[in-house]
């Protein structure tokens, strides 16, 4: 499969983006002492490519610098002697198949070296600029080798040419994204310290996250392969390409598209969009910006992505085949190198995940630079997805937050589900947040939601669970009948539905006036509820029914006649503000509230409307206390991280 070549025969093993865990391997590949094939891989097309020469490997001083120059490290004339200077006319700045007329621009807004590469500073295209001298490589050397965290030798050393020899991200380090707080040590916080239980705890989430991951990618399909055309995309000449300078997205709704006739090869196209959906679902689970695939022929995308070679679509930069630079993004477009191998596996461990460099490159056209950190996305290095999944890391989610902000909105129910587990014979609970047809599951000791949420609702729970009303934890110990009652309810218009905490199946349902009814009063609980909570303090011990602006007092004594509602009041009356200004009058809880939550995790109990959330500073799980007394705390996302909706609305 391969080409002959002797010596370097034995280096077309794989692809060799030898994170900085296989050091060894590298070594002996460089050397060509082992050899090894793609057995077992194939592409999904059931064609799988021979692995190509890799050119790109650094060996010499001369690639140490050539690298430096292309990846944004030296700012001065990268490929002149030190001796003398001389002005670059563009048609050597620019690749022979470089053509100014077809640019809309001027020369300087594309600028590349002799050999189509990027400088730096595309403004010095056409000066006459200031030829590197060596002590300009040893700073951007060390710069390299700090960015990298390899020892700080100043020399192109083999610690040195092994990082350079991985393969990377197109877009220059020129500069790092760096968050408040953030030091050149943070490599050593991320690999702080672990505790077992900790560990075990993450490889039960990767395990969930893995799965959701497979699952979306199967819905992905399945609605792609049910559509009955796909869209068509015009391939474009490339009109608008300019330079990499793009700081975001203006739009929170954005459009993307293959391009025909700029499709890889070796994947089958729905395989391609479900990966690219996939990829921008990544940042859409986290920022108030949705995606969807362009479908109109006669227009462009907003990002249109293509997979092609060498010097393309009059990009300002150029591929180098197999190895080195493996994608890049061009304004808002991306461009993957079709010379690469990629896979649609999301474990390979020998070819490139399409997902992992695809969310890459659309990190950047959102406005992110390349990070130091390992464990983030926007580390320019592939590294291979040792544990057959990734996510976005606390810096990248802070990061893209820090230009997009949080997401908003309203939701239908937060609640914790408390349930006993039957094995341990333990209490625990997981926090859900219902809006409409899908829900998130919050990890309240991580400060975000599950990987891979919101869900739909008929994913993990009854189908009839969509758009409820409200849910009810009920649990009391019931001395009349000796017997421990612990209900999980839904409501929705008149009815409600007995929910059973481990079969996950409604057990039971009916009218709300039936289970709650009003034996001798004057008043009986409404349909279409707000929201619903247990007050399960040892003096009060009601249901709170919470309608408009009126809260229902209910005494539930299953199993006894003696129940019934004890009073209909104002929600103020019963939960008066702290003071008149927590009213929060743009938005008052006076008139309903959407939902009231109890969290386990803050021990607090929460109004919630809008976005605008109270916390009930008078209760309390252990005190005495019986009374409210309700203060504004701001925003719900404030609270609460990274709660956003991911797919674009229909
Ligand atoms: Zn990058
Ligand atoms: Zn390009």
């Amino acid at each position: 499969m391969c080409v002959r070549r002797s010596t370097y025969c034995s280096l077309l093993l794989q692809t060799i983006f030898i994170g900085i865990y296989s050091s060894t391997l590298f070594a002996e590949l460089l050397h060509g002492e082992k050899s090894a094939s793609l057995t077992g891989v194939t592409s999904s097309s059931g064609v799988s490519p021979s692995t190509p020469l890799n050119k790109n490997t650094v060996k010499t001083t001369d690639e140490c610098k050539k690298y430096l120059c292309k990846y944004g490290y030296l700012t001065c004339s990268c490929h002149q002697s030190t001796k003398r200077r001389k002005r670059q006319l563009p048609e050597e700045i620019f690749p022979i198949e470089y053509n100014p007329n077809s640019l809309s621009t001027t020369p300087d807004m594309a600028a590349a070296d002799e050999t189509g590469r990027q400088l730096t500073s595309p403004s010095l295209a056409h000066e006459e600029q200031i030829p590197c001298t060596d002590s300009d490589f040893v700073i951007a050397l060390k710069k390299f080798q700090k960015n990298y965290q390899l020892p700080v030798s100043g020399l192109c050393d083999s610690n040195t040419t092994r990082q350079m020899s991985q393969k990377r991200c197109g877009q220059p380090d020129t500069v790092i994204d760096k968050l408040e707080g953030e030091d050149d040590d943070s490599l050593k916080q991320v690999r702080k310290k672990r505790s077992l239980s900790d560990m075990i705890e993450e490889a039960a989430r990767l395990e969930e996250a893995k799965k959701r991951r497979k699952q979306l990618f199967q819905q992905y399909m399945d609605e792609i392969k049910e559509e009955k055309a796909r869209p068509l995309g015009v391939p474009k000449n490339h009109k608008r390409t300019k330079r990499s300078t793009s700081k975001g997205l203006k739009k929170k709704r954005v459009s993307w598209r293959l391009m025909v006739n700029h499709e890889y090869l070796y994947i089958s196209g729905e395989e391609q969009r479900s990966i690219m959906r996939m990829a921008f679902r990544y940042w859409s689970e986290v920022i108030p910006v949705c995606f969807y695939e362009h479908k109109d022929s006669n227009s462009e995308a907003d990002i249109e992505i293509g997979f092609v070679e060498g010097v393309h679509l009059n990009c300002y930069r150029q591929f180098d085949g197999y190895g080195g630079e493996i994608a890049h993004k061009v304004d808002d477009d991306l461009h993957f190198d079709s010379s690469e191998q990629y896979t649609v596996e999301l474990d390979s461990s020998t070819r490139l995940s399409l997902l992992l460099v695809a969310a890459h490159e659309i990190g950047h056209v959102l406005g992110l630079n390349h990070s130091t950190q390992v464990d983030s996305l926007m580390h320019a290095i592939y590294h291979e997805l040792l544990d057959g999944t990734f996510q976005l890391s606390d810096h990248d989610r802070r990061q893209i937050t820090s230009l997009y902000g949080p997401c908003n909105g309203s939701f239908n129910s937060v609640f914790d589900f408390v349930r006993t587990d039957l094995r341990t014979n333990r209490r625990m609970f997981n926090s859900y947040f219902f809006r409409e047809d899908h829900v998130w599951k919050y990890q309240n000791n991580l400060e975000r939601t599950t990987i891979g949420d919101p869900i739909r609702i008929d994913t993990n729970w009854d189908r009839s669970l969509k758009n409820i009303d409200t849910f009810l934890h009920y649990y009391k110990y019931n001395t009349s009948t000796s017997r421990f009652y612990d209900e999980h309810l839904f409501f929705k218009g008149s009815s409600y539905y007995l929910y059973n905490a481990h079969t996950h199946v409604v057990e039971q349902s009916g009218r709300i006036s039936q289970k709650y009814p009003s034996y001798n009063s004057t008043f009986s609980i409404p349909s279409n509820l707000d929201a619903a909570f247990f007050d399960f303090r040892r003096r009060v011990s009601l249901i709170y029914f919470f309608k408009g602006r009126k809260v229902y007092s209910y005494n539930y004594q299953p199993g006894s006649s003696h129940q019934c509602c004890t009073s209909v009041q104002n929600i103020v009356d019963l939960f008066p503000p702290a003071t008149p200004d927590d009213l929060h009058s743009e938005n008052s809880y006076e008139t309903g509230i959407d939902t009231a939550y109890y969290s386990n995790s803050k021990r607090n109990l929460y109004f919630i409307k809008g976005d605008d959330v109270w916390v009930d500073e008078l209760f309390s799980s252990n005190s005495n206390s019986h009374g409210h007394r309700m203060k504004y705390v701001g925003k719900w996302y404030n609270l609460w991280f990274y709660i956003c909706d991911a797919d674009c609305p229909a």
